[in-house]
């Protein structure tokens, strides 16, 4: 470790800790700790494996308070929000702590012998993470990783590394050996690039900007190194005039502002029936206006701040170029808040409705049948999530299939259950976290023949 950096709470701009960067050097010792790792853990029982995992779900559920409150005040997330992040690290090892005794192969039907298929972990897998969603995303890769039998070496975003550096030291307390599973603070220009460059790096998984992804897939194919890319959303949220109008317009504010809209996953468009339209919009207006945007050290702020000014001036760059319908409130002050925004669209080729805001703004756009709904929720670069509000089945189910998405729900904005697989269509990303198959795609499948003779 050569340097340090002050943390900064988004709230109150003011320094929580300083912590220790990785630089390049230190980065490499870390992944050839992992490597060297490696064969040891591959070979641990897979009895013993679930055991650990189960220890380090354990800990991870004796600490759900205290990583928590180091995420409200790392992340400027509501207490509501840190508290399900942290139990669902716990629920995430739980799950997979099953994965070692069931990553089972074939066994195929052959002349002359048998043949069988076995699933090789890769070796080290990189993870890097953004600051959005810094416990659940650490998650969703190194539980399925470290229970498929990889190493895992993980960058934490540079905003945010403070509950990452403690999901580390519960992992060695649950007694993962040394090298299995380590957090390295650091630049992503510096760390993440590496896990990118660096030979015994076997996989990249890989959360945040599309512009950054591309970049790292790029980088993966000279070694055609294994990839996965979960990237940027404009997702819509498609309301029929036949459905419970007060339950779309009730959830729709938590389905974009939610963690500040700072969420691939935001329904960020909302496209609603013309006969409907200004039924729902009216009852929109208040359920935006009741938001309680407040530090989220008072637990109960339903909405904390933005990460950073960066991201703050990029949010604002957006609503300055629109005419806001209405909008909720914010603190004054210190901290980098953003009230929740609404803007009422009409020109699909606005910024507004094209480019991924990060940020607590949505737009509202009428449509006039099905068919005009579905061009419109199709015409983007992304496709990781959205919803569908109707009370007819029919059209819930054909909407479904023509929406270009990785994750829909119906009458329900949920995205993520850890049960379920998730991950985009089109630039929202490749390959998919979590359910049943995440373990798989992190080893290899070998075929062997073994002959009678
Ligand atoms: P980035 O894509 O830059 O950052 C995400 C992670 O990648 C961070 O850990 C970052 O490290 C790392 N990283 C950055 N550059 C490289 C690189 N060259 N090689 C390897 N790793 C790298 O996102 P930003 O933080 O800049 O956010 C910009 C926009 O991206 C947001 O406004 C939003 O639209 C989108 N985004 C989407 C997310 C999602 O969940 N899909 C999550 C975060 C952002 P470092 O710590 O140095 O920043």
């Amino acid at each position: 470790m050569s340097n340090t950096y002050t943390v900064v709470n988004p709230a109150t701009e003011q320094a929580v800790v300083e912590v220790e960067m990785a630089d390049l050097a230190a980065t490499d010792a870390a992944i050839e700790r992992a490597a060297e790792a490696f064969p040891g853990w591959r070979d641990v029982a897979p009895g013993e494996k679930a055991r650990l995992l189960r220890r380090f779900a354990q800990l991870v559920d004796e600490h759900v308070e205290e990583l928590a409150e180091l995420e409200v005040r790392n992340s400027g997330h509501t207490w509501g929000n840190a508290t399900w992040e942290a139990g669902n690290v716990r629920d995430v090892l739980n799950y997979y702590s099953a994965a070692p005794e069931r990553l089972t192969g074939h066994q195929i039907p052959v002349a002359g012998g048998i043949d069988v298929t076995f699933h090789e972990p890769l070796g080290v897998v990189g993870i890097i993470v953004p600051w959005n969603f810094p416990m659940p995303i650490a998650g969703w890769g190194f539980a399925p990783a470290l229970a498929a039998g990889n190493t895992v070496v993980l960058k934490p975003a540079e905003l945010t590394p403070l509950t990452a550096i403690r999901l580390g030291e519960l992992g060695l307390e649950a007694g993962l050996p040394e090298g299995v599973f380590t957090v390295i603070p650091g630049k992503g220009s510096v760390v993440g690039e590496r896990f990118v460059t660096h030979p015994a790096v076997r996989k990249v998984c890989f959360t945040g900007s599309t512009q950054v992804g591309k970049k790292i897939m790029a980088g993966c194919a000279d070694q055609v190194k294994r990839v996965t890319l979960e990237l940027g959303g404009k997702s819509a949220n498609i309301v029929f005039a036949d459905a419970d109008l007060a339950k779309a317009a009730a959830s729709a504010p938590s389905a974009v502002f939610d963690n500040a809209g700072q969420d691939c996953c935001a329904r960020s468009r909302i496209l609603v029936e013309r006969s409907a339209y200004d039924e729902f919009v009216s009852l929109l207006e208040p359920a935006v206006r009741g938001i309680k945007v407040l530090d989220p050290s008072d637990r109960t702020s339903e909405m904390g701040p933005l990460i950073s000014a960066g991201q703050q001036a990029t949010v604002k760059g957006f609503v300055d170029e629109v005419d806001v319908a209405f909008a909720g409130s914010a603190p004054e002050g210190a901290g980098y808040w953003f009230a929740p925004t609404v803007v009422l669209a009409d020109d699909p080729q606005q910024r507004i409705w094209r480019e991924e805001v990060f940020g607590p703004v949505v737009a509202v756009m009428p449509f006039d049948d099905e068919a005009q709904a579905v061009q419109l929720a199709n015409d983007t670069e992304f496709g990781l999530s959205g919803s569908i509000f109707t009370r007819d089945v029919g059209r819930a189910l054909r909407v479904s299939r023509a929406v270009e998405s990785g994750a829909l729900s119906v009458n329900s904005h949920s995205s993520v259950r850890y049960w379920t697989p998730f991950g985009g269509f089109k630039q929202s990303g490749i390959g998919r976290e979590l359910g049943p198959d995440a373990p798989h795609s992190f080893t290899d499948v070998k075929n062997v023949f073994i002959s009678n003779d």
